[in-house]
């Protein structure tokens, strides 16, 4: 079996793994008992990751905010932040198509209670533009918060994160990154430059258990920590309650430190070994990259394969896991709302996600190929199609 799905879950790093069942295993206290000893111990645990994760982030540990994963993180920041600038009459929200959908379905949430969402659209590559963000700001002097995802977990495009946060600076709106794909990938620069003033995360897009994430929230930016979600026990300062899952967190704590540690070795890594599979399949059966081959993260290639349906591709090779640019629902298959806005339309169902993570080797690289390749041409064979 050759893992290229690592946009979706990438496996666990040995250290993370190990921390985790370590944490696990060992300290039952709840982080937030400060009386008994084994609350203080897992304290103790919990400030510690939070250290780790800031620093990886070349943050502060009171800028970090621990959730179960990016869902809820965006969830939070989207509703939180919305709900408590209503109090000063600002009700707008800006994204842009491409989003995840746990900050789309957000966005359309609000509508329902009495919020305006703008979503700008991509361009054929899915990159928002700048000047669109800047004019909607404008437009809108009631705008409570911009959401532009760092990096699209479908193609790979990163966004000008750099640009939009100047506009958002220059109207005063706080500018949220969901940075899930980003993080490890790219470099995440969160310095006084232009940058975000919050970003989301999850731990296991990034060597990390699953049901981990946190949210970093710049201290002194413009809309505050976002409105609660989660009400009770008072838990991260008040912020987000509920225990703490230590030892996911932990283990993300761990995974971060050592994807911070190896970054530029691991990101070169990436980009060749994606160029690898890429021009294998470019050259051999004419499949198109889509997204931006400039700008664009190193771990993912989204490719349209001409005259082969996606989700019979990925069927008939089934040594390869990857994902498809649609999905199958009761209903029938739909193409991804991602490809639809850059323009797709019925492409989109020939389009195939591959992704790849430290543990890819140049031999599954090539073997997957191979077999992509094999699969391909006698699919088109059977449609009376030529592999060129
Ligand atoms: N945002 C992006 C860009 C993602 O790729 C994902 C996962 O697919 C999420 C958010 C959701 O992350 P989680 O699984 O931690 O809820």
């Amino acid at each position: 079996f050759i893992y290229l799905n690592h946009a979706a879950a990438t496996p666990i790093l040995p250290r993370a793994a190990a921390v985790a069942a370590d944490v696990a295993g060992r300290l039952y206290g709840n982080p937030s008992s400060t009386t008994d000893f084994a609350g203080r111990a897992a304290g103790e645990v919990a400030a510690h990751a939070r250290r780790c994760c800031a620093d990886s982030l070349g943050r502060r540990p009171s800028e970090i905010y621990f959730t179960s994963g990016a869902t809820e993180a965006n969830n939070w920041v989207i509703k939180g932040t919305l709900w408590r600038a209503a109090r000063s009459a600002r009700r707008h929200l800006i994204t842009q198509a491409t989003e995840h959908a746990s900050v789309l379905e957000s966005a359309h949430s609000l509508r329902g209670d009495g919020f305006d969402v703008t979503i700008l659209p991509v361009n054929s590559v899915g990159m928002v533009d700048p000047a669109d963000v800047a004019r909607a700001l404008r437009e809108r002097p009631d705008t409570a918060l911009v959401s532009v995802m760092w990096v699209n977990n479908e193609t790979g495009t990163v966004q000008p994160v750099a640009e939009v946060a100047e506009a958002c600076r220059v109207a005063g709106v706080p500018f949220h990154a969901d940075a899930t794909q980003a993080y490890g990938r790219v470099p995440i620069g969160l310095g006084p430059g232009p940058a975000p003033d919050l970003i989301t995360l999850s731990a296991h897009k990034a060597g990390g258990p699953r049901g981990a994430g946190l949210l970093w929230v710049r201290a002194g930016a413009p809309g505050g920590v976002p409105a609660p979600l989660l009400h009770g026990g008072g838990q991260e300062r008040g912020a987000r309650a509920g225990t703490l899952n230590l030892a996911a967190i932990a283990g993300m704590a761990a995974a971060m430190v050592d994807v911070g540690r190896d970054f530029e070795q691991a990101t070169a890594r990436l980009a060749s070994l994606r160029d690898r599979l890429e021009t294998r399949l470019v050259e051999a059966l004419g499949a198109v990259v889509v997204g931006n081959r400039t700008q664009r993260a190193p771990h993912i290639s989204s490719l349209r394969v001409p005259g082969v349906p996606a989700l019979e591709l990925l069927k008939a090779a089934p040594r390869v896991g990857a994902a498809a640019g649609a999905a199958c629902h009761a209903a029938g298959i739909d193409p991804s709302h991602v490809l639809v806005a850059m323009g797709h339309g019925e492409q989109s169902f020939e389009v195939i996600r591959l992704s790849i993570g430290p543990q890819t080797t140049d031999a599954e690289v090539d073997e997957a190929a191979e077999l992509l390749l094999q699969v391909v041409r006698s699919l088109r064979s059977v449609k009376g199609l030529r592999t060129p």
